[in-house]
């Protein structure tokens, strides 16, 4: 028997209203905040990720999918938002866009390849946001404040909001020093991957998910300390903005996100569920001045966040919420004999090109079977069509909601429906 690839899912029929309604909430909010939709192509070049997401990445060391198309060309399976949609905001010069932001949103699948575990798949969602064109530390709010509002919107509680300022370019060189100078003496007591990143991005040694609880690691230097004063002054405008629009936050200044191109703010949110397990991220983001350039574009700076609907659907469940499933069929029509159910074939015809949601079972079975796949289907109303019915042309239509019963003809029946 063929298997599904390790790492993925199918999303069956009873499970999918869950990402429906959670896709129409992000369509709903995104809408608020006038972000609109961009979709680029599941697989670009594998030079973007190369360039855009950094060398020195778990994404582009370990887990893209690249292959070699036919014509010779390498490709990879998108394994993140920010670089394809900086590379589409270049080639068609969103620079020059009258709307400026350029704010938009995307929602697609992304292609990383994890060791399989609780929240973590080879194939996921992402949901994420980018605005791009302005540098202004009330960008950063909105873009904060419409992530948590994403969250909240659902009824979680156990929320955790951290952030920290990784600096502009200048304050982020000394501190690469500083931390070389930290480390370096000691390297050899770290992971391989540590001692690497020593070489190309030290900050990336404070997220080490193996390294992280070395003493090296708590007594590490503070960002804070080497921002530069502008660099200072935009962050302590992001912090007094988002308590002053009631978000609470907690500062981390470990934290300095997994990508390369970050600068100035960065941030993730946490659950603090119980029961949620290892894995407790949520969402992450910051602010990418920087990576325009780094991709042959415009001078231009951008801030966005990114999500996983399945760690949203893990948050749900930690905290016991369930979404409201989506309404079942109007009409469910129960036959009696053959004449009913062909009766039954031109009934349902008529009634689906007239709008009406309506089904019938196909399966031929005994009335009391019926009955319980109406129940099951969530019908909100049945008709029994048998000899009686047929000849007499008024059929009993019963709610199942409330039990109640009402006598009516079939055309009747249809304008009733169709209110
Ligand atoms: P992690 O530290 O969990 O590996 P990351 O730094 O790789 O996360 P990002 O690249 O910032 O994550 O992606 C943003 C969000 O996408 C994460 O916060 C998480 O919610 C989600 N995400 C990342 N990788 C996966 C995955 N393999 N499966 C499901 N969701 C994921
Ligand atoms: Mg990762």
């Amino acid at each position: 028997m063929i298997q599904i690839p390790r790492g993925t899912q199918d999303i069956l029929p009873g499970e999918s209203y869950k990402w429906q309604v959670i896709e129409e909430k992000l369509r709903e909010i995104a809408a608020n905040y006038n972000y609109r939709e961009i979709r680029t192509p599941v697989f670009e070049a594998t030079e973007l990720f190369v360039r855009g997401v950094g060398g020195s990445t778990d994404i582009v060391n370990k887990e893209m999918y690249t292959f070699e198309d036919k014509g010779g060309r390498s490709l990879t399976l998108r394994p993140e938002g920010t670089a394809p949609v900086v590379r589409s905001y270049i080639e068609n010069k969103m620079q020059h866009d009258v709307n400026q932001p350029v704010k938009v949103f995307y929602k697609e699948p992304m292609f990383r390849y994890e060791r399989k575990q609780k929240g973590r798949y080879r194939q996921f969602v992402q949901f994420g946001i980018e605005a791009i064109g302005v540098e202004d530390p009330l960008i950063d709010v909105e873009v904060l404040s419409m992530l948590m509002h994403i969250y909240q919107s659902f009824g979680l509680k156990n929320l955790k909001l951290y952030i920290n300022s990784i600096g502009d370019h200048q304050s982020r060189k000394e501190y690469n020093d500083a931390l070389v100078s930290h480390f370096e003496p000691r390297i050899d007591e770290f992971c391989a991957d540590c001692q690497s990143r020593i070489d190309t991005n030290p900050m990336r040694i404070l997220d080490c998910k193996k390294d992280r609880d070395h003493e090296l690691i708590k007594t590490a230097p503070v960002i804070y300390n080497f921002l530069n004063e502008e660099s200072k002054a935009y962050f302590e405008t992001v912090k007094e903005k988002l308590t002053d629009i009631g978000i609470e936050y907690e500062v981390d200044y470990n934290l300095v996100r997994g990508l390369d191109y970050y600068t100035h703010t960065a941030f993730e949110l946490m659950s603090d569920a119980e029961g949620f397990g290892a894995i407790t991220t949520l969402c992450g983001g910051g602010r990418y001045n920087g990576l325009l350039e780094l991709l042959d574009g415009p001078h231009e700076t951008g801030i966005g966040f990114a999500l996983s609907i399945e760690r949203l659907l893990m948050a749900l469940e930690a905290e016991g919420i369930e979404l409201e499933q989506p309404d079942g069929i109007k009409l469910y029509i129960c036959t009696m004999d053959d004449n009913s159910f062909d009766k039954a074939g031109t009934l349902l015809h008529e009634l689906r090109t007239k709008g009406i949601s309506a089904d019938m079972d196909y399966k031929r079975r005994k009335l009391k079977a019926q009955m319980k796949d109406a129940d099951r289907k969530r019908a909100e109303h049945v008709i029994v069509l048998g000899e009686d019915e047929i000849n007499s042309g008024e059929v009993e239509l019963k709610s199942m909601q409330d039990g109640e019963s009402r006598t009516m003809n079939i055309d009747e029946l249809k304008n009733y429906l169709e209110d």
